[in-house]
C-alpha cells in the first residue's frame, strides 16, 4: 500500500490481527476431520491455565458462557445476590439474572471507572454470595480490597476479565486472584472468532465447569447433573492457540501505543492507571466532558473511528428498569456521559497514531 492510500484508509475503532499462522491452524484442523472439542482444545486450556498461572482452564463457546457456567457451578441461584458494577458490557450483569439471582451495583471510581472497592461492604446482605469485578479497558481492579471483603464474608470472587487478558494486579495475573472469565470475541486481545475460558485453581470447580458445558456427562452417554452445551471447538482452540503465542507482544504493543497517545493529546481527560497495575488497554477511553457528539463527529470526519464503551450503565437498561432496579449511581450515570474510546490496537502505526492524535487536538468545540 503506497503512504498516501494508507493515510487516507480510515482508522476503525479495533481490528482482528489473524495471519497465515491462523490460517495454517485452522486447515490442519479441517484436513483432520475432527471439528468438535478435541485435542487442539486440551492444549488451548493446558496453555492458557499455564499463561494465566492457574491449575485449570476451560473452554466454553463465549465470555457470556464463561460467566454464566462458573455462577451455574458455584450454584449461585434464587435468593442469592452477586455484587457487581453498573458500567460495563451488560453481559457481566445478564449471567447473574440467568441463574435467578439478584446483581447488586455498586458505585465506580470517577476516574478509573472500576468498581469502588471501598462503597462494596455496604452493599453486604446476608444473601450476598459473590463479588464480580469487572477489569474494565484492561485495567485490574483493586484485588488486594476485593480478596480481602471476600476473606472476611466469606464470599466467591468471580473476575469478569473479558478485557483483560494479561493485566496483572501488582505482578499476579488477573483470572487468577478468583474464578477467571475471559472472552475471544473478535474485538478483544486476542480472539478465537467466538470463545471463552474460566481460570481456576479449584480442582472440583474445574470438574464441575467440564461437566455443566457438556451436559453432564462424565463418560459416553451418562449423565451425572443437568448440563448444558457450551463447549467450544477444535477450529476455534487452534486459532487461539497461536494467537496466545502472540498475545504478549500485542500487550506490549498495546501499552506503548496508549502512552504514545497519552503522551501528545490535549483538551481531554487521558486515562488513570493506578500504580502496581498493568493495564492492557483493551479500550483506550479518553474523557470529554462536553459537546461529545461534535468530538466524535470531527473525528470521523478525520478518518478516525472511535465509540462509547458504554452509553448507558447497566441499572438503566431498558431490561433493568422492567425489572424494578432503580438504583442512583451517580459516578456511572456521569461518565456514561463522557467516555470515549479512541483506536489502541497492536497493528496501528506511528502514522497512524499521529492522525489520531492531530484529529483530537485539532478539535474546536462548536460556539
Ligand atoms: C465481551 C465481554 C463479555 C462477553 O463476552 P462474549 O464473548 O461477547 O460473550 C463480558 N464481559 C465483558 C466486560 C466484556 O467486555
Amino acid at each position: 500500500m503506497s503512504p498516501l492510500s494508507s493515510e487516507r484508509a480510515f482508522i476503525h475503532i479495533a481490528k482482528p490481527q489473524l495471519g497465515d499462522e491462523e490460517k495454517a491452524a485452522v486447515m490442519a484442523v479441517l484436513d483432520s476431520g475432527m471439528l468438535a472439542q478435541g485435542k487442539r482444545v486440551a492444549e488451548f486450556e493446558a496453555r492458557f491455565a499455564e499463561f494465566c498461572g492457574v491449575k485449570h482452564a476451560v473452554a466454553v463457546a463465549s465470555g457470556t458462557a464463561s460467566l454464566w457456567v462458573t455462577l451455574m457451578a458455584y450454584g449461585i441461584g434464587p435468593g442469592d445476590e452477586v455484587i457487581t458494577t453498573p458500567f460495563s458490557f451488560i453481559a457481566s450483569s445478564n449471567c447473574i439474572l440467568y441463574v435467578g439471582a439478584q446483581p447488586v451495583f455498586v458505585d465506580i471510581e470517577p476516574d478509573t471507572c472500576l468498581i469502588d472497592a471501598t462503597a462494596i461492604e455496604d452493599k453486604i446482605t446476608e444473601r450476598t454470595r459473590a463479588i464480580l469485578p469487572v477489569h474494565l479497558y484492561g485495567q485490574p481492579c483493586d484485588m488486594t480490597a476485593i480478596m480481602d471483603i471476600a476473606d472476611r464474608h466469606n464470599l466467591i470472587v468471580i473476575e469478569d476479565a473479558c478485557q483483560a487478558h494479561g493485566a496483572t494486579f501488582e505482578g499476579q495475573q488477573v483470572g487468577s486472584f478468583g474464578t477467571g472469565c475471559f472472552s475471544f470475541y473478535p474485538t478483544k486481545n486476542m480472539t478465537t472468532g467466538e470463545g471463552g475460558i474460566v481460570t481456576t485453581n479449584d480442582d472440583a470447580l474445574a470438574d464441575r465447569l467440564c461437566l455443566l458445558r457438556n451436559h453432564g456427562q462424565s463418560q459416553r452417554y451418562r449423565h451425572e447433573i443437568l448440563g448444558y452445551h457450551f463447549r467450544t471447538t477444535d477450529i476455534q482452540a487452534a486459532i487461539g492457540l497461536v494467537q496466545l503465542e502472540k498475545l504478549p507482544a500485542w500487550t506490549e504493543q498495546r501499552i506503548a501505543n496508549a502512552q504514545y497517545l497519552s503522551d501528545r493529546l490535549r483538551g481531554v481527560r487521558i486515562p488513570t492507571v493506578r500504580p502496581g497495575r498493568r493495564h492492557v488497554f483493551h479500550q483506550y477511553t479518553i474523557r470529554v466532558p462536553r459537546d461529545r457528539q461534535a468530538f466524535q463527529d470531527h473525528l470521523k470526519e478525520q478518518g478516525i473511528g472511535s465509540a462509547i464503551h458504554y452509553p448507558c450503565p447497566i441499572h438503566h437498561q431498558p431490561v433493568y428498569t422492567s425489572l424494578g432496579y432503580k438504583d442512583v449511581l451517580p459516578q456511572a450515570e456521569a461518565v456514561a456521559q463522557e467516555v470515549l474510546s479512541l483506536p489502541v490496537y497492536p497493528a496501528l502505526s506511528e502514522a497512524d497514531l499521529d492522525r489520531i492524535v492531530a484529529a483530537v487536538n485539532s478539535f474546536t468545540p462548536p460556539s
